[in-house]
């Protein structure tokens, strides 16, 4: 079968056996798949550097029943300082996992992996705060995965004057006379909802660069992982370490 070259980067690693590893790989033709590689805890082995967790690299695949087989892979950045610092690393590893859930598989989106690899390049060597990080990726990805917020007016009557809440029930903000119950609408104040529209509407690169108060900062992620929760119904064991690693109360 014909090889197929392609960039990516490790998600995930499965251990298979005393030497093997299924590895999770977003690559840019072919989209989240899976793919053995054989052999790759031994010393020797060939492709022990660009098999190993957020390594991006170029990868030589070989198409097979049920996965693909990794036949070479040669790193190109390897975002090193991460496994050197244990909430720089709890904070990518949660992003991957997140990633590898939310993406469907074998289809391609080049614009969410480079968003991607941004991400991990500023967990890996940013001195901002990473949680702020965290919540600009998450926003983009519900968007690029088709749930972004409705953040231009009330999602029921239009208004954009008297916004006070949001909802990841109702799929965005809600005025005062249009949330029922059911909507579980939060208070939102206007220097998140302020933060929550600068990520979406500005570009990838750019998205990242903002500061907000330490308690802006708790609303934005508290409403976005409301979102993510609605809309990505998994409970990811790594969001519980990470929040247990930054010592923040567990509501899920
Ligand atoms: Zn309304």
């Amino acid at each position: 079968m014909e090889l197929i070259k392609t960039d990516g980067v490790v998600l995930k690693r499965t251990n298979v056996g005393d030497n093997d590893v299924i590895l999770t790989v977003f690559t840019d033709r072919l989209g989240v798949v899976q793919a053995s590689a054989k052999g790759v805890k031994s010393l020797k082995s060939r492709l022990a550097a660009g098999s190993a967790l957020f390594t991006y690299g170029e990868f030589v695949l070989k198409p097979g029943r049920s996965m693909y087989s990794v036949s070479s892979c040669e790193p190109k950045e390897s975002f090193y300082s991460l496994s050197t610092n244990i909430e720089r690393l709890a904070f990518a590893t949660y992003i991957a996992d997140l990633t590898a859930y939310a993406v469907r598989e074998e289809v391609p989106d080049e614009r969410l992996l480079s968003l991607l690899l941004n991400t991990l390049y500023l967990f890996a060597n940013s001195q901002r705060d990473l949680r702020i990080i965290k919540c600009v990726y998450e926003l983009k990805l519900l968007s690029y995965i088709g749930f972004a917020p409705e953040l231009s007016g009330c999602v029921r009557c239009g208004d954009v004057s008297d916004i006070d809440y949001i909802s990841a029930t109702g799929g965005g903000l809600l005025c005062t006379n249009c949330k029922t119950p059911q909507d579980r609408a939060r208070k939102l104040s206007e220097q998140c909802l302020i933060a929550m529209r600068y990520i979406i509407y500005t570009e990838d690169k750019r998205s990242f660069a903002f500061s907000a108060s330490e308690s802006v900062t708790e609303e934005l992620e508290n409403h976005i992982e409301s979102f993510i929760k609605e809309h990505i119904d998994k409970d990811f064991y790594s969001l519980t370490y990470l929040n247990m690693i930054l010592g923040k109360p567990q509501k899920r």
